[in-house]
């Protein structure tokens, strides 16, 4: 068995255990593998053991990396979790299942226009900046009920939050307000939790896990 594998399987357990003690179902929590800036041989590795949903958080480099994965394994979710800029916006419709990172109303005119073009539609996220930091991306927790509303008039339906907590502060704090914020708006999923945090996030109710280093170790780019 790989080590990847084998992370992959320890990993996995800790999130049904975790979801079963809070009463969670484990089958709602989808475990999202983050492979940016990681060697081909470690995502192939974790494709080899039937993973099938990973993340990345750069466009161009989503696009190196998995449009011949994509035809090779047409089962494959890919997530868009690191910032958009309008540009790359085709880019990212044709090849993401899952765009999580929505924070301004420029993205979402931008999107709806090009999902009508491709007659394609990814699933979309808004990432909210919970702890309101300058440099962070993602809609502040006061604007989101703005944002949500100039989505529902551009068409671009919205199913779910994430956040990236400040590194500084318990993250606790964070997912608890992004299930609050989802809740208020009624929506389904909730994007939160990294290697050193998935467990409180799921503790929390998040849907949605974003791992990186646990499952592959040590990112080289
Ligand atoms: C890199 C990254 C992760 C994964 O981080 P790890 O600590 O390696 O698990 C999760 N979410 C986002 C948005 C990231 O950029």
């Amino acid at each position: 068995m790989s080590q990847i594998q084998q992370n992959l399987e320890q990993v996995r357990e800790k999130i049904t255990k975790t979801a079963q003690s809070h009463r969670y179902l484990a089958d709602d929590i989808h475990l999202i593998a983050v492979s940016k800036k990681q060697p081909q041989e470690r995502i192939d590795a974790a494709l080899k053991a039937g993973h099938r949903i990973f993340g990345e958080n750069r466009v161009q480099e989503a696009v190196e990396r998995w449009i011949t994965r994509k035809k090779q394994y047409p089962d494959l979710e890919l997530h868009l979790i690191g910032p958009l800029q309008t540009n790359k916006v085709k880019e990212a419709v044709a090849l993401f299942d899952v765009i999580q990172t929505i924070d301004r109303s420029k993205l979402v005119d931008a999107l709806a226009k090009e999902m009508s073009k491709q007659g394609k539609k990814p699933r979309c996220f808004i990432q909210v900046n919970t702890g309101e930091e300058e440099q962070k991306s993602g809609i502040s927790p006061r604007d989101l009920p703005k944002l949500l509303a100039y989505c529902e008039k551009a068409g671009l339906e919205i199913t779910g939050l994430m956040c990236i907590p400040p590194s500084d502060e318990p993250s606790a704090l964070h997912f608890a307000l992004l299930k609050k914020l989802a809740g208020e708006h009624n929506l389904p999923g909730l994007s939160m939790g990294m290697s050193n945090d998935f467990e409180k996030a799921i503790a929390l109710g998040a849907t949605y896990v974003r791992i990186g280093t646990a499952l592959f170790g040590t990112r080289t780019g």
